[in-house]
């Protein structure tokens, strides 16, 4: 994998230096200087004297135990909620992405493995115990790539095991890599959804350092869609720029010639949103992004969007280029307002998706 390069040390925190995924990490990374610690902080210490500690901690890699690993998505308030739950064994994330919120949102944290993974199982069974929605989402790329660690890790085919059987539960891996090896390797499994965050060539060529181009990660959508997986796609962050239109129905023609409709399981939409703490940081990282450039309102939650009529705009026209390939159904807005969503959807006057959003699913 690419970023291994970037690595500099691993930190592994005391309580699991007998583990035995620790050293099956360690003998994959055999020539890095391996420190063991007894707490975050030891790290954290280190990182804030970095001149850049957001890319410092990209080159740490901290193998520890969490106590938890499910929640629910925390969306943001006032906003339509699509009941995700993220379920998070890694923290951070090798990729370098400029828009990326991570970048803001922790303080310090080194590229981060949860190593107890077993531990999860127990926590699954309870979790499982109390839902009661017709389809229960789960994912784990909420703070960082869900595949960029998977050729250490394992994870991948770990939680498609635990995940088997269980009828309605969706699980999903969300990535910008082309790395699917390992799930190529087991007989696919009904509930477990691979999904790509996907862009335009510009926007990946400029903004998202170190994932696959478009056409790798719609190759491989389309080589697991093959073998037997449901895909998923993220436009998030759509990109408004002066070629938006035409550079977006570009990338979305070049998925449904490589991608059945029937494969896919769902499709996100989001624009670009930030926190102001996000910009000063991204702006003095990727002095040459344009994105923080155009014109942006503080909407009701503090973070900064495009006006709502642009947002509108741009939903309104992939949904119609989704229409044209009758899978307009599978859309759904990631992190946006009832008002927002009423106007997306027309016939939903209260802006609240249906009771069952995925009714293919089930
Ligand atoms: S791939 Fe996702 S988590 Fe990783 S840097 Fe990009 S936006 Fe952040």
């Amino acid at each position: 994998m690419f970023w291994f390069k970037q690595l500099k040390k691993i930190y592994v925190d005391r309580q699991v230096k007998n583990s035995a995924l620790v050293k099956k990490i360690l003998d994959h990374l055999p020539n890095l200087p391996v420190r063991i610690v007894s707490s975050l902080e030891e790290i954290q210490d280190e990182l804030r004297l970095a001149p850049d500690p957001v890319s410092e901690s990209k080159r740490m890699l901290f193998l520890t135990r969490e106590k938890y690993f499910i929640r629910p998505c925390p969306c943001t308030p006032g906003c339509v909620s699509c009941d995700y739950w993220t379920l998070d064994l890694n923290l951070n994330c090798p990729l370098d992405c400029s828009y990326c919120i991570l970048q803001a949102y922790f303080n310090h944290q080194p590229l981060t493995i949860a190593v107890n993974q077993e531990e999860i199982k127990k926590e699954l069974e309870v979790f499982f115990s109390r839902q009661n929605k017709s389809v229960i989402r789960l994912g784990t790329g909420e703070l960082g790539d869900s595949l960029a660690l998977d050729s250490l890790t394992g994870q991948a085919v770990f939680l498609a095991g635990l995940l088997k059987g269980r009828k309605r539960s969706f699980l999903e891996l969300k990535t910008k890599t082309a790395y699917v090896e390992p799930l190529i390797e087991i007989s696919p499994s009904e509930n477990l959804v691979l999904s790509w965050s996907l862009n335009t060539k510009r926007i990946i060529n400029s903004e998202e350092a170190g994932s696959a181009s478009l056409e790798e990660r719609l190759a491989t959508a389309a080589r697991a869609a093959k073998y037997g997986y449901k895909v998923g796609f993220h436009f998030d962050p759509i990109i408004y720029y002066s070629t938006w239109e035409k550079d977006y129905e570009e990338v979305i023609e070049e998925l449904f010639k490589q991608v059945p409709v029937e494969a896919i399981a769902w499709v996100s939409l989001g624009t670009l949103r930030f926190p102001a703490k996000l910009k000063e940081i991204a702006r003095a990282r990727f002095p040459h992004s344009l994105i923080y450039e155009a014109e942006f309102i503080q909407s009701w939650d503090g973070k900064f969007r495009y006006p709502r009529p642009v947002r509108v705009k741009v939903y309104k026209r992939i949904k119609e280029i989704f229409e044209t390939h009758n899978s307009g159904d599978r859309l759904y807005l990631c992190m946006e307002s009832s008002e927002v969503w009423r106007d997306f959807k027309g016939q939903n006057k209260k802006g609240k998706p249906e009771a069952s959003p995925f009714p293919w699913l089930i």
